[in-house]
């Protein structure tokens, strides 16, 4: 049994997320409040590479985002493929609150971002970073193409080279080490209500039109009031196929503790794929006492926590491959 309430959310900007999601809870907020109100703040961040603002555009140069929203199967919302509004999260929020439907995406979303009175970010979330870091990015691929290497067009990246160029990409000069990857905020509020929120722009010069697991109830996030909720950050394609966040869940329905159900889901991961040295996943779980535990396929996957006992940074509880 954890304490109450709780946030727990994923990677070291977990703590951009944690300060804008504690106060909410403190206050006697809902959970679902404090998850969006996280989830924005990283949004908000420009120096995040891998989330809202700042966020590394696709192959083109265009960023996407995607984002869910839960509280429990029925109730919960999603945009995929996401441009030019910074605010993802909010953007599921009322897709789950305004609408009939889960999940809106591409064109479709941004449309119903703007009716709902979203403003487009004048640069279409690019900053001056992101947008050199795609230009040192193309260069080098325009590189390697010239090498004979990819022989790729522009946006339709052979499928085996996909996760080559995104190894190259973390390592590219000005490619900031350690800040990366998906924001994924779980909350448990006074009241025992459980929600969570993920957003992100998704794996740097993907294939245009790529979406990966965050968007994706079950994959990307999964909440049951009555069991506990979990979700996942990392090469989302490793997530998708064994549904990981529902995988966590129904864990812990089976009784597993948080720390048994996320080193479960990244064993599955592990007997599915062929894992490649840059593959990382990372799965955070709590249970609906307000238990948690997060652990990774590989080292530098960590978390931030928040209770009553304050703030502080928690590395992964097990790393299953090193
Ligand atoms: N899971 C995200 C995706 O595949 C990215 C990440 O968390 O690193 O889009």
């Amino acid at each position: 049994m954890g304490v109450r309430p709780v946030v727990i959310s994923t990677w070291s900007f977990g703590a951009v997320a944690n300060a804008a999601a504690w106060p909410v809870l403190a206050g006697g907020g809902s959970a679902l409040d404090a998850v969006v109100a996280g989830a924005t703040a990283v949004e908000d961040d420009p120096a995040v590479d891998s989330v809202g603002v700042g966020g590394l555009p696709d192959a083109s140069g265009r960023v996407s985002l995607d984002a869910c929203v839960m509280v429990g199967p029925g109730r919960c919302g999603s945009v995929a493929y996401l441009r030019g509004y910074a605010h993802a999260a909010q953007v599921a929020r009322l897709v789950m609150e305004k609408t009939v439907h889960v999940m809106l995406a591409g064109d479709g979303a941004e449309a119903f971002a703007q009716r709902q009175g979203f403003v487009r970010h004048p640069t279409d979330l690019l900053t001056l970073a992101s947008k050199s870091a795609w230009e040192q990015w193309r260069v080098a691929r325009d590189a390697e193409d010239r090498r004979g290497g990819a022989g790729a067009r522009e946006g339709e990246l052979p499928a085996m080279n996909v996760e080559e160029r995104y190894a190259q990409a973390r390592h590219m000069p000005g490619a900031r080490e350690g800040n990366h990857d998906t924001v994924c905020v779980l909350g448990l509020d006074d009241k025992g209500e459980l929600a969570g929120a993920v957003t992100t722009s998704g794996l740097g010069y993907k294939v245009p039109g790529r979406v990966g697991d965050s968007p994706i109830v079950g994959h990307g996030l999964y909440v049951d009031q009555q069991v506990g909720a979990a979700a996942a950050t990392g090469n989302g394609e490793l997530v998708m196929g064994v549904c990981g966040s529902f995988l966590a869940v129904e864990f812990m329905r089976q009784g597993r503790t948080p720390a048994e159900a996320v080193v479960g889901v990244l064993e599955r991961v592990v007997g599915a794929y062929e894992v490649l040295p840059q593959h990382q996943v990372g799965v955070v779980a709590m249970s609906a006492g307000g238990a948690w535990a997060c652990a990774s396929l590989r080292g530098g996957f960590s978390c931030c926590v928040t209770d009553g006992g304050g703030q502080r940074r928690v590395e992964s509880g097990r790393v299953l491959l090193g």
